[in-house]
């Protein structure tokens, strides 16, 4: 056993993450928790139908990174990828847009087979994780259909991978639209999941469009307003390292700083960790309800994300004794 999994030995943990900043952190945080004490509940606002496939960008990156089978220079996708099928696809005009390589094609095509013969996304995840010897534990947010859509500047309502792959993320936003999202129920283990844990961690994923889906499902909140809760921002010196997070903040006239991340989270929130480079950020940030914590939060090696992951897990736990009564 490593001194981390000692030092955390029945630590139970639940994080909420979207793709990319998402699953670095996430697979720090698998590599010092114990075997299934990290539940991951992940964003699936992004989730689309390309040529009758269901694809789960969201997901899959979480557990291509948490089974090393991620690219590591992307941090999507597959490593050692191939790419005959989208090859052919583009010598018949077929649309090219969203890129599909061929091993990632493969899982597209068996959770769709699934997801037709009656499977909830929940237990075929679950099948494919064992496949994969995932020790942790990943959950879509739900099994429904959820749908985050963008609504730009100029009133076009655009799906979201529409707005976030095939048009780059240019248009302005105006608003994010998460239709009926009060009326979709959070996979089973979701709520349990959030309830039993000792920490609730929201990873440096993108607050507006890969975080907000999950909080908008009914009882998140609720449930969150009674947990401890620690965020990591995504946003380091008014930017992000990947994505649109800092711009969609901009475009809704808010400062692209990590305060206006804590600020997002604020009715919930009870630490927030924040990158050193911010230090001045917060000089006056009078830190009475939310605890702050400043480190390096740029994970680029395992090791960035194995030494970030224990970081905020102390950090958690203090926030827990402090909380005791
Ligand atoms: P997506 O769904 O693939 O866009 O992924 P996420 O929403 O999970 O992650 C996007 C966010 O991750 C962006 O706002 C990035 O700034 C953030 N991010 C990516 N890598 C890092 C990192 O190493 N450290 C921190 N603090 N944030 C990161």
């Amino acid at each position: 056993m490593t001194d981390a999994a000692v030092e955390f030995s029945d630590f139970r943990v639940a994080a909420l993450a979207g793709g990319v900043g998402g699953a670095k952190l996430v697979r720090g945080l698998d590599s010092v928790l114990q075997p299934g004490k990290l539940t991951v509940i992940v964003n699936t606002g992004d989730d689309f139908v390309h040529f009758g496939l269901q694809i789960c960008p969201d997901l899959d990156t979480v557990c291509y990174a948490l089974a090393g089978l991620a690219d590591p220079m992307k941090g999507w996708g597959r490593a050692d990828e191939t790419w005959q099928v989208f090859t052919s696809l583009a010598e018949l005009d077929a649309p090219t847009w969203f890129q599909l390589g061929d091993k990632d094609l493969a899982l597209h095509l068996e959770r769709t087979r699934l997801l037709q013969s009656g499977w909830s996304l929940s237990a075929l995840t679950r099948g494919f994780c064992d496949r994969w010897n995932i020790r942790s534990r990943v959950l879509p947010m739900c099994d429904e259909p959820f749908r985050t859509r963008v609504r730009t500047a100029e009133g076009k309502l655009l799906d979201f991978q529409e707005y976030f792959v095939r048009e780059r993320c240019e248009p302005k936003v105006q608003e994010f639209v998460f239709a009926h999202a009060e009326n979709i129920q959070a996979a089973p283990e979701v709520l349990p999941a959030l309830l039993e844990a000792d920490l609730v961690v929201l990873c440096p994923s993108n607050p507006w469009v890969s975080i907000d889906p999950i909080l908008h499902l009914p009882g998140i909140r609720e449930i969150l307003q009674e947990k401890v809760v620690v965020a990591v921002s995504p946003i380091i010196q008014g930017k992000t390292i990947k994505g649109p997070a800092a711009k969609m903040f901009a475009e809704l006239g808010i400062p692209p700083s990590s305060l206006s991340v804590l600020d997002h989270y604020a009715d919930f929130l009870d630490g927030f960790v924040y990158d050193a480079l911010d230090r001045e950020v917060f000089q006056n940030y009078d830190a009475e309800r939310i605890i702050l914590y400043g480190t390096d939060t740029l994970m680029k090696t395992d090791e960035d994300k194995t030494r970030l992951a224990a970081e905020v897990l102390r950090f958690g736990q203090n926030l827990i004794s402090r909380k005791a009564p």
